[in-house]
């Protein structure tokens, strides 16, 4: 069977380039061995952020009396947590298989591998296409000596379907995955450890971000060794001993393995192919296109940011790359990136320790959120950064506090625009709102600061 393009998975990056194609009037094979919707839907981004919704409420039913509302905190219902969870999931699974087919998209359920340059064989079954797209996303990755057992020790991936709340928990890793489930495994009633090799958590975030994070959770009572090397686990009866390279140990009822995920790239033809992997991941170019031409690989697959977000533009630009479009490549810089902990973190742009590798002079500024109402209605402690060049626009944003994950969209739109601070200070933000931390930030880097002390 024949047809413009055959993608291979239908995760986040598949399915966006899957309906972009056909939008451009591509006939399209997508090919996928599980659920359309891949990681992301069904054991990432969606799943995970019900779970911290979940967290949020149980949190705020505990500090109701600060709100002078009178509810009493009587515990989680597991089954009623995933319940809610897989109801979000369920709906939005139907929505994008909807979307797809009604773009004429044909959906090939099966597991697929590349036969020759341009063809991918399911079953008996071969589809071959004038362009090939490999998508087939990532998968928890461990580490050496540490078998993954499902029930001492699990990946995030178990915790989606876990039927009790541990009274325990260390967490390997404290990069976005492990700073998520920690936050919600501390709101369910868990005692929470997390250990991370580097010296802060969320390690390539602005480092006063990751600092106002482990206040954060200093406070919440999520304990954290850093800078240290785990060295092995070994499993008990009831639980598991983690022993760390300092010799310190830590008993838990689970570790959660959260070190990273690796790309899913082997057993499937592609070196066969001739394509180049390095280091796990397919090797691309600016277009995403693999060493093969007409041969293409995005999202996790690739070694650019492991975010749906940058998956779905890959997905998309890729298509329009196809269909003779010319679209320009991706500035990661500019991919917003949030963790959804309680508080959150989220930043565009580049950090301080970057622009000073860059030789940029720079310009920063600091907005304590103790200074912004809506911050304290919320009861949330943080701050907003902007990094400027010197003279020049805006370079990076970085903010930490509840429910600050949404404003990064706005400085996304002043990091991409490259805008200046004055030309954002001449703005004005609705009162109150937290996004008036950003505003404030700009009218001090503009020399007219209004509600900054100093
Ligand atoms: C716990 C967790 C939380 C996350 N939270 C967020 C978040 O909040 N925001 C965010 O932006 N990102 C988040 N991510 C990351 C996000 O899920 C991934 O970046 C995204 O799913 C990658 O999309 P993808 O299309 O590259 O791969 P995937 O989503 O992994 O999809 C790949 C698909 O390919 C299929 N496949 C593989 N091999 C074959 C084969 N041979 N034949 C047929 N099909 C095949 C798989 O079944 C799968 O469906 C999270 C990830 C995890 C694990």
């Amino acid at each position: 069977m024949a047809y413009d393009i055959v993608v291979l998975g239908g995760g986040s990056g598949g399915y966006a380039c899957a309906l972009r194609a056909a939008e451009l009037g591509k006939t399209v094979a997508l090919i996928e061995k599980d659920k359309i919707g891949g990681t992301c839907l069904h054991r990432g981004c969606i799943p995970t952020k019900a779970l911290l919704h979940s967290a949020e409420v149980a949190d705020e039913t505990r500090e109701s009396e600060t709100f002078g509302v009178k509810a009493r905190f009587e515990g989680i219902d597991v089954p009623g947590v995933h319940a809610f969870k897989d109801k979000i999931v369920t709906r939005a699974w139907k929505g994008v298989q909807g979307l797809l087919k009604g773009a004429g998209v044909t959906i090939v359920e099966g597991e697929g591998r590349l036969v020759g340059e341009r063809a991918i064989q399911v079953g008996s079954e071969v589809y071959e296409g004038r362009a090939v797209v490999l998508a087939t996303g990532s998968a928890p990755r461990s580490l050496p000596g540490l078998e993954i057992d499902g029930e001492r020790v699990i990946t995030s991936e178990h915790t989606l379907t876990m039927d009790h709340v541990p009274s325990s928990v260390v967490v390997l890793g404290g990069g976005v995955i492990g700073v998520e489930l920690a936050s919600v495994y501390r709101s369910f009633g868990a005692e929470v450890t997390i250990v991370e090799a580097l010296p802060h958590l969320l390690p390539t975030e602005e480092e006063s971000s990751s600092k106002l994070l482990e206040r954060a959770f200093r406070r919440r009572g999520i304990k954290y060794e850093l800078g240290v090397f785990f060295e092995s686990a070994k499993t008990t009866d009831t639980g598991v001993v983690v022993t760390l390279a300092n010799g310190k140990t830590l008993d838990a009822e689970i570790l959660l393995v959260a070190v990273g995920r690796g790309a899913v790239s082997s057993g499937m033809g592609f070196e066969e192919a001739g394509i180049a992997i390095e280091r796990g991941a397919v090797v691309v170019d600016e277009h995403c296109q693999t060493s093969v031409p007409g041969v293409y690989a995005i999202g996790d697959l690739i070694p650019t940011l492991q975010l749906a977000h940058a998956g779905f533009a890959e997905g998309i630009m890729v298509a329009e790359h196809i269909a003779g479009l010319n679209p320009p490549p991706i500035d990661y810089a500019g991919v917003p990136r949030i963790t959804y902990s309680d508080p959150e973190v989220a930043s565009v742009g580049i950090t301080s320790a970057q622009a000073a590798e860059r030789g940029l002079e720079i310009v920063e500024q600091v907005y304590d959120l103790a200074g912004n109402p809506k911050s304290q209605i919320l009861g949330t402690a943080g701050a907003v950064k902007v990094i400027a060049q010197k003279d020049g626009p805006v370079v990076g944003v970085h903010m930490v506090g509840r429910r600050i994950g949404e404003l990064v969209t706005e400085g996304q739109l002043i990091y991409n625009w490259e805008a200046l601070p004055a030309e954002v200070a001449q703005l004005i933000h609705a009162h109150p709102t937290q996004s008036e931390a950003v505003g404030e930030a700009m009218l001090a880097l503009a020399g007219k600061p209004l509600h900054v002390h100093n």
